[in-house]
C-alpha cells in the first residue's frame, strides 16, 4: 500500500504552504514534484562525477559515463525494452515522437501515405505528424473518441483501411484520464501493415509498462512526470528500426568517422544522441524509476484510481459539476467544467486555498473541440496526494461557487 505520509515527507516542496496553508499539488499530469533522492543525485553527481561523457580518458569521465550508461539500463528494465541500444535520452516525449517522424517518417512517408492518430492526442503527439505530412503530401486520419471518451474503435478499424504507414496514440489521455488498450490498438495497427507509435507521457508514471506486451514499435515518456528531473525521458524503440533509420540531429558523439563532405555514423542509440546529452537528467531518472519500483507500480497506479474515483464521486455531488473521461479505465486524472464559471478564474480562486489544478485545453485542442468547450479545469494525482487533498478540493471548488453566485447575484 501507498504510506502518503511517509512518501509526503521525501518531498521538500511538499512542506511550503501557500497562504497558510498545506500545498495541495494536484497538477501532476504537467509534472510531478520531485523526492529528496532525487535532488541529492543531482548535487551528488555534480559533486562528485562531472565530466563530458563517452570522451575522456580519465576517472571522472569513466564514473561520469558510467553513470549515464548504468541510467540507460534502469530505462531498459523499467520498461522491459528490446534492448538497451533500444533505449535513446530524449528531453521527454515531444522529442521522441518528434525524432520518429523526423527520422523514421522522414524516411518511409511518402506522397499519398496515411498516418493515423487519434482525437485524443496531445499536441505533441499530433503536430509532428501534421508537420511531417505537410511535407511529405501524406494524409493525417485523426480517430474519433466515444461520448465516454474512449477511442471509437469502429472508426479506428475505419482508419485501418487506408493501410496507412504508422498509427500513433497515447497509452493513457492527459486531458481524459482514459487508459486506452494499447496491446490491442497495436495489433490492429500492426495487422494493417502500421509501424506504432505509443505515447507513455502519461502512463509511465502511473502504470506498470511493458514495451514488449503493448508490443508496439516506438515508446516515449517524459521523466519529469515521473519524480525525475525536467529535460529527462527516453524513446524506446525495437534496435532493428533504429538501426534502418537515418540520424535527427547531427553533431558530435552521433558519428563514426567525419570526411569533408560525408560522414559515418555511430552504434545505435548514439546514433540519434547528438551533442552532449544531460547527464544529471538520466542519472535523476534512474533515481526516480528506483523510488517508483521500490513502491511497485501496481500500487502507484491502484493509489491514483482510488483517488480518481472519490474525486469523481465528491465532485459529482456538486450542483454544476460536469465531469469527463470515462467512469472506468481511468487513470488518476479528473477533468471537470463547474457551470459556467471559466476553468482558468476556477484555478485562480482555487490557488487562494493553495490548491493547484490546471485550467485550459491542456494542449489537446482538437479534443476540446470534439468535448465542445475551450477549457477544462483538471485535477491529477499522485503517490503523495491523499483524501484530505481531495478534500481541500472539494471546499475550494464550493467556495469558489459561492462567490461566483453571490457575484452574479
Ligand atoms: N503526451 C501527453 C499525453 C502528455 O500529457 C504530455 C505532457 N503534458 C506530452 C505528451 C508532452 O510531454 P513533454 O512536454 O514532457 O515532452
Amino acid at each position: 500500500m501507498i504510506d502518503t505520509k511517509r512518501i509526503r515527507g521525501d518531498f521538500p516542496i511538499l512542506a511550503r504552504k501557500e497562504n497558510g496553508q498545506r500545498l495541495v499539488y494536484l497538477d501532476n499530469a504537467a509534472t510531478s514534484q520531485k523526492p529528496r533522492r532525487v535532488l541529492d543525485a543531482i548535487a551528488h553527481y555534480y559533486s562528485e562525477h562531472n565530466a563530458n561523457v563517452h570522451r575522456g580518458a580519465y576517472a571522472l569521465a569513466v564514473e561520469a559515463t558510467d553513470a549515464y550508461e548504468a541510467a540507460r539500463t534502469a530505462v531498459s528494465r523499467f520498461v522491459n525494452a528490446w534492448a538497451r541500444e533500444g533505449v535513446v535520452f530524449t528531453r521527454g516525449t515531444t522529442e521522441g515522437i518528434n525524432l520518429v517522424a523526423g527520422s523514421w517518417g522522414r524516411a518511409n512517408v511518402s506522397r499519398g501515405d496515411t498516418v493515423v492518430v487519434t482525437a485524443m492526442d496531445h499536441h505533441s503527439n499530433i503536430v509532428p505528424w501534421q508537420i511531417l505530412c505537410q511535407e511529405k503530401g501524406a494524409t493525417l486520419r485523426m480517430v474519433e473518441i466515444t461520448g465516454d471518451g474512449r477511442i471509437d474503435l469502429a472508426d479506428f478499424g475505419r482508419a485501418l483501411e487506408a493501410k496507412p504507414k504508422l498509427v500513433a496514440f497515447p497509452y493513457v489521455s492527459n486531458s481524459l484520464g482514459t487508459v486506452n488498450p494499447a496491446a490491442q490498438l497495436t495489433k490492429l495497427a500492426h495487422a494493417a501493415g502500421a509501424v506504432t507509435v505509443v505515447d507513455g507521457a502519461q502512463s509511465s508514471p502511473h502504470l506498470r509498462v511493458d514495451v514488449r506486451t503493448i508490443g508496439c514499435d516506438f515508446y516515449a515518456f517524459s521523466g519529469h512526470k515521473m519524480l525525475a528531473p525536467m529535460g529527462s525521458g527516453a524513446l524506446i524503440a525495437k534496435p532493428e528500426l533504429l538501426e534502418a533509420m537515418p540520424p535527427y540531429h547531427g553533431g558530435g558523439e552521433m558519428i563514426e568517422r567525419v570526411w569533408d563532405d560525408r560522414s559515418t555514423w555511430n552504434k545505435i542509440p548514439h546514433k540519434f544522441e547528438g551533442g552532449t546529452p544531460n547527464v544529471e537528467a538520466a542519472v535523476g531518472l534512474a533515481v526516480a524509476i528506483a523510488y517508483l519500483e521500490q513502491l511497485g507500480l501496481e500500487h502507484v497506479a491502484e493509489h491514483e484510481q482510488q483517488l480518481a474515483r472519490v474525486a469523481v464521486e465528491r465532485l459529482s455531488q456538486i450542483e454544476g459539476i460536469t465531469i469527463y473521461g470515462p467512469r472506468d479505465h481511468r487513470a488518476g486524472v479528473v477533468p471537470f467544467t463547474y457551470g459556467d464559471i471559466h476553468p482558468h478564474d476556477l484555478a485562480t480562486i482555487l490557488d487562494r486555498d493553495g490548491v493547484c489544478i490546471r485550467a485550459g485545453h491542456h494542449c489537446t485542442q482538437p479534443l476540446m473541440r470534439r468535448l465542445g468547450v475551450a477549457a477544462t479545469a483538471r485535477a491529477s494525482f499522485y503517490i503523495y496526494n491523499d483524501v484530505d487533498d481531495i478534500e481541500s478540493l472539494v471546499a475550494a471548488v464550493r467556495k469558489a461557487g459561492e462567490l461566483f453566485r453571490v457575484l452574479a447575484s
